[in-house]
């Protein structure tokens, strides 16, 4: 479904990726761990043509997204990705229910529709309570649930999620960890998860192991 050929990125002299290859296939939940700096985000935004590798091509089934421009890349996320970031961009001035609904909105559902699926997203993740809140408000845990509630919203085809549980206690993380898995298993989602917790990584299909820009291993959970 997800295919990296050869993928290179750098940051002025730093090179964040250097030659990763690797596929996803659909319906796979897939862990890209490594030490921190060793480009698992970098890698995550090239997937999600969030950024565009310098060399190299990444392939969404069958289309070559660092192809496209900004405006067919970010439609293509729109409507088929739901992303959680490893820093949080909640818009600010919304609340916690409106940031949860914006992607519906975003794919033309009405305000009320929209509200009321945001309202059961937020009852999933157990925060229903801050629904109301601003951003400024929130503790990094329910940032981080509110995060996940608005990336499950649409019900996308890839779900990609950077440290999703790094700011949550384990049964909190648990939580958000299960909610992932089980928008894979229920929609046919596939699932990537940056993470650094081993007990993350031990719920994927697989392990992707990155040290200094490149694949050191791969390990079939
Ligand atoms: P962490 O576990 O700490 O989140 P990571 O594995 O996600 O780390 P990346 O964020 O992908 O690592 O960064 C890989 C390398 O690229 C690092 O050396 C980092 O300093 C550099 N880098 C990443 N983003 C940028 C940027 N926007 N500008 C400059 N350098 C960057
Ligand atoms: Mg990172």
């Amino acid at each position: 479904l997800l295919e990296a050929h050869r993928i290179e990125k750098a940051f002025g002299r730093t090179y964040a990726l250097r030659g990763v290859s690797l596929a996803i296939e659909r319906g796979e939940t897939v862990a890209i761990t490594g030490p921190s700096g060793s480009g698992k985000s970098t890698l995550l935004h090239c997937l999600s043509g969030i950024m565009r590798p310098e060399t190299g091509e990444v392939h969404y089934a069958g289309r070559r997204v660092d192809g496209l421009d900004e405006a067919a890349r970010t439609r293509l996320r729109r409507e088929e990705f739901g992303i959680v970031f490893q820093f949080d961009r909640l818009v600010p001035e919304l609340t916690a229910v409106e940031n949860v609904a914006l992607p519906l909105l975003f794919s033309g559902r009405g305000r009320a529709e929209a509200t009321t699926v945001a309202r059961d997203r937020l009852e999933e993740v157990a925060a229903l309570d801050v629904a109301d809140a601003r951003p400024a408000e929130l503790s990094g845990g329910q940032l981080q649930r509110v995060a996940v509630a608005r990336a499950l919203v649409t019900g996308p085809k890839v779900i990609f999620a950077d440290e999703p549980t790094g700011a949550l206690d384990s049964v909190a993380g648990e939580r958000v960890l299960s909610l992932l898995v089980a928008a894979a298993r229920t929609n046919g989602a596939t699932v990537v998860i940056v993470t650094h917790d081993n007990q993350v990584a031990a719920h994927a299909d697989r392990e992707i192991v990155l040290r200094d820009g490149v694949l050191a291993g791969e390990v079939v959970v």
